[in-house]
């Protein structure tokens, strides 16, 4: 899992541990720590804002296109799963 990392799939933005999303419940929490959903209200958020403030693009983007090097661990399991075979 070392290869993936998360970025702004629109700027490249790459956000931090610190950083935090606000839910329609009112709830701040960082999204990437639960792919998503909010912890409070169980709200599951398809899409991520990339935060203007801390220097991203303000845009929207689906959640899966923020983990980078996915396409990669996915082709590397398909391999290890191919020699098995
Ligand atoms: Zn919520
Ligand atoms: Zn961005």
């Amino acid at each position: 899992m070392s290869n993936i990392k998360i970025a702004c799939p629109k700027c490249d933005w790459e956000p931090e541990a610190s950083d935090r999303w606000q839910c329609s419940c009112g709830h701040t929490w960082n999204t990437f720590d639960t792919g998503g959903t909010c912890p409070k209200c169980k709200k599951r958020w398809k899409d991520t804002q990339c935060i203007g403030w801390r220097g991203g693009c303000n845009q929207w983007s689906p959640h899966i296109d923020w983990y980078r090097g996915l396409d990669e661990l996915i082709k590397e399991l398909l391999k290890v799963e191919e020699s098995v075979f």
